[in-house]
């Protein structure tokens, strides 16, 4: 026997010497909403959270997200070499605010800028502050023409598909605006041309049209409704912009779809926003808006402070921001040119093609919605013919194809389409061929299963979506 030694015995002992999974702090029950009195060493503590962590999914099975899960080890060597640095201090970290402004330059050429024109953007924290940007723009350049003309510039409204990503509703809460959403019916699953322009009026401030729906992965037509806006301005002579959310397919479309005209190609298109952490291939925290020329983006929203030293130009919501990120964008950019985006986004819709085809053809209980031609990601719901086999669901297969790991969301469709129950794949680098044929097994066994048992009775699942 030996004798019992007190707890600050036992600290005073604590050293780097004790098995991290003997020492006191980990064999107690940790403090999680209330800070600790004492301190405990950092091995411990990298240890009790780093273990907590592992009870969230595996980042590469989750096919819910269109956010980056891979990155080439250089890119995150970078990244972690650059933690430190604050994006907004220009002054203090010239060379990175330098880089900031190359990727606007090389993102501006990609969405072909007009010519002689200087191109305006900044990096953003992600798509969502790039749209709030954006939208504010709009209001802005919308309210100063009522306010020149005499005319009442106090009902704004904003003409979208109900497919929007919630970031374009929380814009039209925030800043007032009426949200005026073109409902889906069966077929057409994201903005029709004349519905949208239906909805127009003198306080419209501008349509928005998406590269890339987050409920199918579908492009909008934003040509034919720049096409259908130029017709509605010589009958009734309203003047109504585009912004494109290109949260997915900014990233994309100049690399698969090249003669796809949805960019600064097209006059009408003032704003253009991308998410540098999804086709963009970076770690989440990057976002990036394109004005077409310095007249699309009001002076007034832009700031000038000169705290930092210098006098600096800010346009965003939030001040402080990692620069990491934008780094890390900068080297995809060189890293992989123009031919390995072509290449990598052309291998991930290898596979969502090779997918959905499979799917599609040896599986009489699915149907696709699209087939991941646009962007890499597509969705399907269950077949007609299914519903006299088995009454099981999309919400069924998304929970069993977790027994696996597998992360794959289903959820309803929005007003109109709500009868519609879908399930929706992203495919991301890092998916590869090999993965693909284990995904197919798993839904051919779990398919197979509802079919021997047809007779049992799914209880009622939740919609679980992710952006
Ligand atoms: C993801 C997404 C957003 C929001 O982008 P974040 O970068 O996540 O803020 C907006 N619009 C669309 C179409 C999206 O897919």
């Amino acid at each position: 026997m030996y004798a019992k030694k007190s707890r600050e015995e036992l600290q005073a002992e604590e050293s780097l010497l004790a098995p991290v999974y003997a020492r006191i702090a980990i064999q107690e029950s940790i403090s999680k909403y209330e800070m600790p009195e004492g301190e405990m060493l950092p091995q411990t503590a990298y240890n009790i959270i780093h273990d907590e962590l592992m009870l969230d999914g595996n980042a590469r099975l989750n096919l819910a997200t269109f956010v980056t899960t891979w990155m080439e080890p250089e890119a995150a060597r970078l990244m972690a070499e650059t933690f430190d640095k604050n994006m907004i201090d220009k002054d203090e970290y010239p060379q990175t605010a330098s880089i900031e402004a190359r990727c606007v330059n090389i993102i501006a050429r990609l969405w072909n800028s007009p010519d002689g024109e200087e191109a305006v953007g900044t990096s953003t924290i992600g798509s969502s502050e790039a749209a709030m940007l954006g939208g504010m723009s709009l209001l802005r350049k919308w309210r100063k023409r009522r306010e020149a003309e005499g005319k009442p510039a106090d009902r704004p409204n904003m003409v979208m598909g109900i497919n929007v990503q919630i970031c374009w509703e929380k814009f039209c809460v925030y800043w007032d605006i009426e949200p005026r959403f073109v409902p889906m019916e069966e077929g057409r699953y994201h903005l029709g041309v004349e519905e949208a322009i239906e909805l127009c009026d003198e306080n419209t401030i501008g349509v928005m049209v998406i590269m890339g729906s987050t409920f199918d992965g579908s492009y909008e037509p934003v040509k034919q409704i720049s096409d259908a806006l130029d017709r509605l301005q010589e009958e009734k002579g309203l003047d109504i912009p585009i912004h494109v959310d290109g949260a997915s397919g900014g990233f994309v479309a100049p690399f698969l779809q090249p003669e796809l005209e949805w960019d600064f190609r097209v006059p009408r298109v003032q704003s253009i926003n991308a998410s540098g952490h999804k086709y963009g291939l970076v770690y989440p925290g990057v976002g990036w808006i394109i004005w077409r020329n310095r007249d699309a983006l009001p002076e007034e929203l832009v700031f000038k402070v000169n705290y930092l030293g210098g006098e600096m130009p800010t346009f965003s919501l939030n001040f402080s921001r990692p620069g990491n990120q934008v780094v890390a964008q900068y080297f995809n950019f060189l890293r992989l040119g123009k031919d390995g985006y072509r290449r990598i986004h052309q291998a991930c819709r290898d596979v969502a093609l090779y997918l959905s085809d499979a799917l599609d053809r040896n599986h009489e209980l699915i149907e696709l919605i699209t087939d991941g031609s646009d962007i890499p990601v597509f969705a399907l719901r269950m077949a007609d013919a299914a519903k006299t086999r088995t009454n099981y669901t999309v919400f069924d297969l998304s929970e069993r194809l977790r027994d696996r790991g597998w992360q794959v969301p289903a959820y309803t469709f929005p007003k109109n389409c709500e009868h519609i129950a879908a399930l929706r794949i992203v495919i991301k680098e890092g998916f590869n061929r090999d993965l693909a044929d284990l995904l197919l097994s798993d839904f051919e066994r779990h398919i197979n299963w509802f079919l021997k048992h047809p007779e049992h009775k799914p209880k009622q699942s939740g919609s679980h979506f992710s952006h």
